[in-house]
């Protein structure tokens, strides 16, 4: 693929739970031909007693399978400086999650010291076009070329939608008229996993840069965001 046609899907559990879990995915993202993989270590929780990542014990899952699954490329969340100094020689993608739009000095940090193939950049629920990117200029200005700064629209929180959340599609078609690759992250834009792939097809169809899915091998069991995760075996029939 030329890098004019590349699409950037990215696939993966809300959070990495175990080896088994994260290597049931790998399997799944290998065949179905997607290379991002979802693999979040930091979990930025509402609740400081909800799960908060596998932190270290998973850099040192991650760093064990990258030569196994020689194809794929971690994107992993960094909510602190420390954390992005954890993960800069792991992840292929560096992600500021929603949360972090507007942590100022994660972005300079993150800018000054960037040697990734992309960084992420999630529009935060309550953040208008204009402060998402300034946010990328915060990354710009730092030093990081535009065309390695991939914007994510994951929704905006809503009074009218019955899930809390509604995918901002004029957020994202405005980014992309500003020059952005951009990718559409219908999991936590819709929170409720029947809508997942419908609003993924859209995106698609809209011709954004890719798509953001949670899948779990189980999800029922899925630690975080349960409602919204779907089946690796949904996942397989939409990418074929
Ligand atoms: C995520 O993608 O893991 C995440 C926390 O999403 P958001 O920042 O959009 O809430
Ligand atoms: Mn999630």
């Amino acid at each position: 693929m030329d890098s004019k046609t590349q699409r950037f899907n990215i696939v993966g559990p809300c959070s990495m739970e175990s080896r088994d879990q994260i290597e049931a995915v790998f399997k799944v993202a290998q065949t179905i031909g997607v290379s991002y993989v979802r693999a979040q270590v930091f979990k930025p929780r509402t609740n400081p007693n909800s799960f908060q990542g596998m932190a270290d014990e998973g850099i040192t899952i991650l760093k064990d399978l990258a030569p196994k699954y020689p194809d794929l490329k971690y994107v992993c969340e960094v909510c602190s400086n420390e954390h992005f100094d954890k993960l800069v020689n792991v992840a292929s993608v560096i992600q500021i999650g929603a949360r972090n739009m507007q942590n100022f000095e994660l972005l300079k940090y993150v800018a000054a010291n960037f040697k990734n193939e992309f960084v992420l950049l999630k529009r935060g629920f309550s953040n208008t076009q204009k402060e998402w990117l300034s946010s990328a200029e915060y990354l710009i200005s730092g030093g990081i070329p535009k065309d390695k700064i991939i914007l994510c629209e994951r929704g905006s929180r809503s009074f009218t939608s019955p899930t809390g959340v509604s995918l901002d599609f004029i957020n994202a078609l405005m980014a992309k008229e500003a020059g952005f690759k951009v990718i559409i992250d219908s999991s936590h834009g819709t929170k409720e996993a029947r809508f997942v792939l419908p609003l993924a097809k859209a995106a698609i169809a809209m011709d954004f840069d890719g798509v953001m899915i949670e899948a779990h091998p189980n999800p029922a069991e899925s630690v975080s965001d349960r409602d919204q995760a779907i089946s690796l075996e949904a996942l397989t029939d939409f990418f074929k």
